[in-house]
C-alpha cells in the first residue's frame, strides 16, 4: 500500500468543528509551504496567485506531520473531539 491510498481505506466521523486552525498571517511569510507538500491527505492547498494557504480538516488522517513540519508554529492542531475523526482504517 502507498500513502496515496490511505484515504480510501479510512473512514471518518466528520465533526462540524475543525481541529486544525491556521494562522494565515504567519503563512503569508512562509517561503516553502511544507504543509502543502507533506500532508498525505492533501488537506492543505496553496493559491499561487494570492499566496493564501487553506486547510480542510474533514479528511485529516491524524498523522501529525503538518504540525511537526511547520517551522513557524502556524498550525493549531489537536485531535478531533471524542467520537469524531478517523474511526476505521484498513491498514
Ligand atoms: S502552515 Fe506552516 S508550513 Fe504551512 S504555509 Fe503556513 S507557515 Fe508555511
Ligand atoms: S495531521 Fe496534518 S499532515 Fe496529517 S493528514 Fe492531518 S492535516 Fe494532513
Amino acid at each position: 500500500m502507498i500513502v496515496d491510498d490511505l484515504p480510501q481505506f479510512t473512514q471518518f466521523q466528520v465533526d462540524e468543528q475543525t481541529h486544525i486552525v491556521l494562522d494565515r498571517e504567519v503563512c503569508k511569510s512562509c517561503d516553502h509551504h511544507a504543509c502543502v507538500h507533506s500532508c498525505p491527505a492533501n488537506c492543505y492547498t496553496l493559491n499561487e496567485e494570492t499566496n493564501r494557504v487553506d486547510v480542510v480538516y474533514e479528511n485529516c488522517l491524524e498523522c501529525g506531520t503538518c504540525q511537526v513540519i511547520c517551522d513557524k508554529n502556524a498550525i493549531d492542531w489537536s485531535y478531533p473531539r471524542g467520537g469524531y475523526g478517523v474511526c476505521y482504517r484498513l491498514t
